[in-house]
């Protein structure tokens, strides 16, 4: 992985409004501006953040902790706006990017909202560091721990999420986040070439829910924010993956082997409190 440059920052605000994708939630919360993953398919590139980064840094090279985050959101909690905030942590980067494990600024929110818990949080990362917290999140009842799981083919998931932890990894980090009681989702979004079936069948036993999405349904812009990723599946010889309604197959096998009230799909799959989805990531 290239070292990203570090650019320290203070943040306005902990808790960010949302909607759109996430229509579910009422905030969002991100301790990083800026991701050290560096997937391929990464639509944030695509955004403001990386397009007018004050850096002039490729996206993944640069990193912009809110060294302040944690205080921030502990003010905001004393004036009472966690309590019926559905929190989304993080929707434009890793809440366990590597540089989480030196400065501890997603834990120190977590330490914030295990005292004054929200009505939702959804803490979303590919990164097995996140059983750093499982008893923080176990102590609260409606945090929901979910693990971005696109493929079961590590061949795969090296083209496309070079620098993001492996499958198995990934799984078994669910494993230990359920035995430590906490909630597990497995999110896998973006749907990328697999064995559906048999992901399905690796998953199930660790994840409360999944949801899926696809390139199509999920990056906001029918597909045109992924076009690069797109190109990249069928110069690899996954043509077939790279076509709307191509993660169709795949969901029917996660509804056999999940039970449909256990799978969600797309925006409204991260939506907890959406038909076809039972609280158990994003
Ligand atoms: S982990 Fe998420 S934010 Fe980071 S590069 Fe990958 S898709 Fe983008």
């Amino acid at each position: 992985m290239a070292r990203a440059r570090i650019f320290p920052r203070r943040s306005a605000r902990a808790l960010t409004p949302t909607g759109g994708y996430l229509a579910g939630f009422t905030h969002s919360l991100q301790p990083y501006v800026g991701c050290q993953f560096s997937c391929r398919y990464c639509y944030v590139r695509e955004l403001t953040v990386q397009r007018a980064n004050p850096y002039r840094l490729p996206w993944s090279l640069w990193i912009s902790p809110k060294l302040d985050v944690a205080e921030r959101l502990r003010r905001e909690a004393a004036r009472g706006r966690t309590r019926e905030a559905r929190i989304f942590c993080s929707s434009a980067t890793d809440p366990y990017v590597p540089l989480e494990r030196r400065l501890g600024l997603t834990r120190g929110c977590l330490e914030v909202l295990a005292a004054h818990p929200p009505a939702l949080l959804v803490v979303q990362t590919r990164s097995p560091f996140i059983v750093r917290d499982a008893a923080l999140l176990a102590r609260m009842p409606t945090a929901i721990a979910s693990l971005s799981i696109t493929t079961d083919d590590d061949g795969v998931r090296r083209l496309l999420e070079p620098n993001a932890p492996g499958i198995s990894l990934r799984i078994e980090t669910l494993a230990r986040l359920r035995a430590a009681g906490v909630r597990t989702q497995a999110a896998v979004s973006p749907l990328l070439p697999c064995d559906p079936e048999r992901l399905a069948r690796r998953l199930e036993p660790v994840a409360d829910r999944v949801v899926v999405d696809d390139f199509f349904r999920g990056d906001g812009a029918g597909g045109r924010r992924s076009r690069a990723a797109l190109d990249q599946l069928r110069a690899a010889g996954f043509a077939s993956w790279a076509e709307p309604g191509y993660a169709d197959a795949a969901i029917a096998a996660f509804r056999r082997i999940f039970g449909a009230e256990r799978v969600g799909v797309s925006a409204a799959g991260f939506d907890t409190t959406s038909a076809g989805s039972c609280p158990s990531s994003g």
